[in-house]
């Protein structure tokens, strides 16, 4: 491609996706293809030879957007959002075509010293203390990876690394039952076993009950366990529901456990001091992980992995071949040693174009506000005669039923199943669902930057007629 072309199509290109933000309503927010049917209009071997770029940007249009299910839309109220806003997406066009790699500092010394700061910036704005360091990492998963990891090196000092699990401890790990699953998968894949994952009882708010968490940690050092690890959810992904951090943290520090909080959703919330009550203990964690691509309004992929001491997190990772020594490695941080991967995106720079074209006092009152408006719709639901709430609300998700009092449980979860699938086909908005204590449970969250209460008053109108019309 010339450059003058590559300039016409660029420009054009951000006319779409001006375009597409403005309009982006309009689409269904669920998409409305059938499996298979977008792979059938992709030609089954690859081009020979060059086609022009307005043949493929409308194949993209025809072919590829019926594909795309909106999670750009206000009206996306399913999983936990993604959101982004303008000042992120611009920081990705800059990204792609810096096309930087900043696995050590010497390779872009501003992708190194922007995360330097941008780590600085965002522990500050959480409410963290000075003890926190860390790093950008792709995702949450990664994170608590990390801190599994260095919690091994650290008990066995850096044993395993060396010689493998032979003759060493058999580890124990503890969790909540509605803890991520990124956690099991986590444990299999530090070679742990699955097994040595204890789930924790839930009470009736779906947090962590610390008792049963003492309870079975003895238990397992009377049967020869050695316990390593305690991840607290500061919000489940089913309700997010927020453990007991600071009784979890006093029995972790008791029996030297190592302790992760995993707040990759509702974190976002800390940056509002009126919602810290979440965060009380957190400062007795050794890790913890928040995603600002979830709901602080930065593209996938963007999540924050903090430590308490990092060295250990480099001593577990830490591998230098000859071709990636430089003069400036005593001085800076190269942070392809705090994770598993040596390439790395520059993923500051839209974190800092997002922290300063917002700006602290309007993120706070977006987050705020969409607070608000979700408790505003937990009282309707309590009021309303055919529906019921069936998680406490401490953020913005909201998982509820509708239960008219007039059937039983099986034909219950059957009546909501049917619901969700009403709602969504309409293209109108899209929920998903979870299943609390075998109940179908319809779980709504708004969380785009420009949601307002009457998308929300929208929403619950349609499920309400949905449901009438079902009925
Ligand atoms: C979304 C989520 C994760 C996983 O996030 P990734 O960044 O996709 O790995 C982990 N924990 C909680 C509580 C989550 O909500």
């Amino acid at each position: 491609m010339e450059i003058e072309e590559f300039r016409k199509h660029a420009h054009a290109m951000v006319d779409w996706m001006a375009d597409y933000l403005e309009n982006v309503e309009e689409y269904p927010v669920l998409s409305k293809v059938k499996p298979g049917e977008i792979k059938a209009q992709i030609p089954e071997s690859f081009p020979e030879s060059a086609e022009s770029f307005n043949a493929i940007f409308k194949d993209f249009e025809d072919k590829i957007m019926p594909g795309i299910t909106h999670w750009e839309s206000p009206n996306f109220f399913a999983y936990f959002p993604a959101s982004k806003s303008k000042p992120s997406i611009l920081g990705e066009m800059l990204m792609s075509v810096l096309g930087t790699q900043g696995m050590v500092w010497l390779t872009s010394p501003a992708a190194t010293e922007l995360e330097d700061r941008m780590m600085e910036w965002m522990r500050d704005l959480l409410g963290l203390s000075k003890d926190w360091t860390g790093s950008i990492q792709d995702t949450a998963s990664t994170g608590t990876f990390n801190a599994l990891i260095t919690a091994r090196e650290k008990a066995c000092n850096f044993q395993i690394n060396e010689k493998g699990f032979h003759r060493m401890p058999r580890y124990r790990i503890y969790a909540s039952e509605q803890a991520h699953s990124s956690i099991d998968k986590n444990v299999k894949i530090a070679g742990f076993g699955i097994n040595n994952l204890v789930k924790i009882p839930v009470d009736e708010n779906f947090a962590m009950i610390p008792e049963k968490l003492e309870e079975k940690i003895q238990k397992d050092i009377d049967s020869g366990y050695e316990p390593l690890f305690i991840l607290g959810a500061l919000g489940t992904t089913g309700t997010t529901a927020v453990d007991p951090l600071e009784k979890i943290g006093q029995i972790a520090k008791k029996h030297h456990i190592w302790f992760h909080v995993d707040a990759a959703y509702s974190g976002a919330a800390l940056i509002c001091p009126e919602h810290r009550w979440m965060s009380k203990g957190l400062e007795l964690a050794d890790s913890m992980v928040f995603n600002p691509h979830k709901w602080m309004f930065v593209n996938f992929d963007c999540s924050l992995y903090y430590v308490k001491e990092p060295d250990l997190l480099k001593q577990t990772y830490s591998i230098t071949p000859e071709y990636l020594k430089t003069d400036a490695d005593e001085q800076v941080n190269n942070y392809r040693d705090w994770h598993i991967q040596l390439g790395r995106r520059f993923r500051a720079l839209k974190l800092w174009f997002v922290l300063r074209e917002f700006g602290a006092d309007k993120l706070r009152s977006i987050i705020h506000n969409h607070i608000v408006w979700a408790q505003w719709l937990e009282k309707e639901i309590e009021k309303s005669a055919d529906f019921e709430m069936l998680a406490p609300v401490p953020v913005n998700l909201l998982c509820f039923r509708f239960n008219n009092g007039k059937m039983n449980e099986d034909e219950l979860n059957q009546f909501n199943e049917q619901l969700l699938k009403q709602v969504n086909v309409t293209g109108k908005i899209f929920i998903t669902h979870t299943k609390l204590n075998g109940k179908y449970t319809l779980r709504l969250v708004g969380g785009h930057p420009e949601l307002t209460k009457e998308h929300l008053e929208i929403a619950w109108k349609l499920i309400q007629d949905t449901a009438h019309k079902t009925q």
